[in-house]
């Protein structure tokens, strides 16, 4: 009798053991790419047929700017800067052409791009003649020794560099135009400082990609939040707060009330999470959006890839403009939840 049980005790340990060995595992991709043009209020009841239309047709081509670089065995860090290249000629979005405005009626920009094969990183904060941010970006990240210019020294690195200049003119768009003057009326109205008022969509843009090589990147390019005021800057352009990869655990690209991102270094956050806690990016990336920006009253989202290709996107929101590509996946393209 006991040797029948230890035999059948045996055999049922042998068989889980092989049905274990023979479930399939699921393949890596060999290239992501996800995407975001910002979260904020953005309802079906606020938005036109057509409106909807066109910010889904834009999320459509910046996939398939980056896709195509990624699917040739172009590099992460490639698609990431095409992408938001393209992200920022189109007005729709509050990133280069389509900023906000600041109170004094200017456009501020801020960008950063990080390397997640050797934590390499570059930034710039409040420029206002450069048409694509995310390259000067590149650029300080590649060819000076620091990680973040500001301003008129940005700008005169660019100028060393020769990278694109525009007219400030260049940045209007009648849309943030009047989302600045809606935002100065109420303030005269009700003697508040109206900074992040929640009908002032965000906007920002962000890319993170997983190239064929298993190197991750991310970039996260904007305009900042209407109506900012002091030379603020936002979090996208600190490392780790808005923008961060490592190939170690994940690339990731925040979007929302930036002074919250700041405070809780959420990219960075994320990705600890995955790199020493060993959690999923599903688990890093809802913890600290879903529960913890949300305890703290932090609006906004982020999309994040993995080091193995798997993407998480939540967001605390109304809703997120967000998107992704994968090798042997359907594409997602959403705005609302
Ligand atoms: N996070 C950006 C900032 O605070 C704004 C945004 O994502 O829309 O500058």
């Amino acid at each position: 009798m006991k040797n029948i049980v230890l035999y059948l005790t045996f055999s049922i340990i042998v068989c889980i053991s092989f049905s274990f060995n023979n479930t399939t595992p699921v393949k890596k991709p060999t290239y992501v790419i996800a995407i975001h043009g910002g979260a904020g209020t953005m309802s079906r009841a606020l938005m036109t047929p057509e409106q909807e239309a066109n910010y889904i047709k834009a999320l459509n081509e910046a996939l398939d700017i980056g896709e195509t670089i990624l699917k040739n065995g172009g590099t992460s860090l490639d698609a990431v800067e095409k992408t938001i290249m393209y992200l920022e000629d189109c007005p729709l979005f509050n990133a280069g052409k389509g900023a906000v405005f600041t109170h004094n009626g200017k456009n501020e920009l801020d960008a950063a791009i990080m390397n997640g094969e050797n934590q390499k990183a570059g930034a710039i904060a409040g420029v206002q003649t450069i048409k694509n941010p995310i390259s000067l970006a590149r650029a300080v990240m590649e060819k000076s020794n620091h990680v973040l210019l500001t301003g008129t020294g940005a700008e005169e690195f660019a100028k060393s560099q020769k990278i694109d200049t525009v007219p400030p003119q260049y940045f209007y768009t009648p849309q943030r135009w009047k989302g600045l003057q809606d935002a100065l009326n109420e303030e005269n109205k009700t003697g508040q400082a109206v900074f992040n008022n929640p009908d002032y969509k965000f906007g920002t843009v962000g890319v993170v990609c997983l190239d064929n090589k298993g190197n991750l990147a991310a970039g996260t390019s904007t305009g900042g939040m209407t109506n900012k005021r002091w030379n603020r800057v936002g979090d996208a352009p600190l490392i780790g707060c808005g923008t961060y990869a490592d190939n170690a655990s994940a690339a990731v690209s925040c979007t929302g009330h930036g002074e919250f991102f700041i405070r809780y270094t959420v990219a960075r956050d994320i990705a600890a999470l995955v790199e020493y806690k060993g959690w999923s990016i599903k688990k890093a990336a809802n913890h600290i959006v879903m529960e913890k920006l949300v305890e703290k009253g932090g609006e906004g989202g982020i999309i994040a890839v993995d080091k193995n290709g798997n993407v998480a996107m939540p967001f605390n929101s109304e809703g997120m403009y967000r998107g992704y590509a994968k090798q042997g996946s359907p594409r997602y393209v959403k705005i609302y939840k």
